[in-house]
């Protein structure tokens, strides 16, 4: 496709599917229809200046196709049904999202149905019993109030075949799947299916990461709200450390592979003395690991909060044999080894330390989304049915460089964000902490 600016031809790699031509006039008459050749600058300058790492094989003047309502749509609303279906863990936000689908499907296009697929993927097999829910706006209109998703979710494989089987049965034309990485693969594989089967529906996904890591998802829904979330936590960290001698406050928050919880909240805390991440490996013991540098700043101030995500020093464990359903590797807990490691060093000087450690995992996925989530979940769902409605299919409703955008699923599935530690961003973190550049010995 061309750009009207500069002639750039859109590469393959950002082009998107659709199932067949949009010939339907669309029902929509107010406001503007986007053009299909607007698009949005993948990259704006030559890096990225949240920290991530830029592809280096994105070139310039590559360009995501722009979201939005088509002038002519490829479904018969009248005739077309829906489903939705969220997978994975939860987030704040899935809820808004599943609302606004249903709204803008129900309201702007009048479709007939919208199915509410329960407990992820498993909800499409038969074998499991579980019931479609009919999500019509009474059903969804208080549902942004609540934390979770009124779906529920699951891991655990199914196979595309049964997937697009249950698709078939339920004459449904477009498929919404709102979930993470394993989701969004999944989703390629139903597209695969459907595409091998010469049918036509459409599957839109809505990418969905707690831990802000997905490609093209920046910043992710839900995480603003994690954020806050994970502040109060640290806030009340830091009022015990302060509140008892030799207080130490610890808390762990979620970021299996990418950090950006961890370092966010303590940006915005600012009460954060060390901050530590999955990217930036560190040493407990030695001349410069955490315990030496913890033990000067206890010494200066009396108090300090440490700020871990999940999935930092996984290096210092003993690998985790375990997985969960879908085959994700489980964890090991770095917080419970920290503990016990400052304890015993401090105890060892004839010092007692108090130390407080806060778990706030689970309360922060399980919030209802705060008010900028709430909004951006909205337009991630409405842009959503747009896409659907004009056939658009194996691709994701992202937002881009502050624009709404249509992502091919392959590129949101190769690899994931992580923070450069090398970036202005890391180095506002550590500004901000006051710890070491380093926590390695060498
Ligand atoms: P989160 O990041 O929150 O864990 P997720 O979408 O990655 O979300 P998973 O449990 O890994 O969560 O995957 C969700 C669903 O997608 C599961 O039912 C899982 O079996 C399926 N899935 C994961 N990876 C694949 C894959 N490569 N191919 C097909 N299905 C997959
Ligand atoms: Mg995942």
């Amino acid at each position: 496709m061309k750009t009207n600016q500069d002639e750039t031809v859109m590469p393959k790699s950002t082009e998107i599917l659709t199932v067949g031509p949009a010939k339907i006039k669309n029902p929509i008459n107010f406001g503007r229809f986007a053009e299909d050749d607007e698009a949005v600058l993948v990259n704006i300058s030559r890096r990225n200046v949240d920290g991530s790492n830029r592809s280096k094989k994105t070139p310039d003047h590559v360009y995501f196709e722009a979201a939005g309502p088509r002038e002519k749509i490829y479904y018969d609303a009248s005739k077309t049904k829906c489903a939705v279906v969220t997978c994975g863990g939860l987030c704040p936000g899935l809820n808004d999202v599943i609302r606004a689908i249903v709204m803008t499907a129900h309201h702007e296009y009048k479709v007939t149905s919208v199915f509410g697929i329960q407990y992820g993927l498993a909800g499409f097999v038969p074998e499991q019993g579980y019931d479609v829910i009919d999500l019509t706006p009474e059903y969804v209109s208080r549902i942004h109030e609540f934390g979770g998703t009124v779906l529920g979710s699951s891991r655990g494989p199914q196979e595309p075949e049964a997937i697009v089987d249950a698709l078939e049965r339920m004459n449904v034309g477009i498929l919404f799947m709102i979930g993470g990485d394993g989701t969004m693969r999944a989703a390629s594989k139903v597209v695969k299916e459907i595409s091998h089967r010469g049918l036509s529906i459409s599957v839109v996904g809505l990418p969905k990461t707690i831990d802000n890591d997905i490609n093209y998802a920046s910043p992710s829904f839900g995480f603003d709200t994690s954020v806050e979330t994970a502040a109060m936590a640290i806030k009340g960290a830091h009022v015990e450390a302060t509140g008892a001698p030799w207080g130490i406050g610890l808390v762990k928050v979620m970021g299996r592979d990418a950090g950006y919880i961890a370092a966010q909240s303590a940006l915005s805390c600012q009460e954060v003395n060390f901050c530590l991440i999955p990217e930036d490996p560190f040493d407990i013991h030695g001349e410069n690991g955490l315990l030496a540098a913890l033990d000067k700043r206890m010494r200066k101030s009396g108090d300090a909060v440490i700020v871990v995500a999940e999935g930092a020093g996984q290096e210092l464990l003993k690998e985790s044999s375990q997985k969960d359903a879908s085959g994700n590797v489980q964890l090991s807990d770095i917080a419970s080894l920290l503990k016990k490691e400052i304890i015993t060093y401090f105890e060892d000087q004839g010092i007692e330390p108090t130390l407080k450690y806060i778990d706030p995992s689970y309360i922060i996925r399980s919030v209802p989304a705060n008010a900028n989530d709430r909004i951006y979940c909205s337009f991630l769902g409405i842009n959503a049915v747009h896409a659907g409605m004009t056939g658009r299919t194996g691709m994701v409703i992202s937002r881009w460089n502050g624009r709404y955008v249509h992502i091919p699923i392959e590129l949101v599935t190769k690899g994931k964000k992580r923070i450069n530690v090398q970036s202005n961003y890391w180095r506002a973190v550590l500004e901000s902490t006051g710890q070491p550049t380093s926590l390695k010995n060498s």
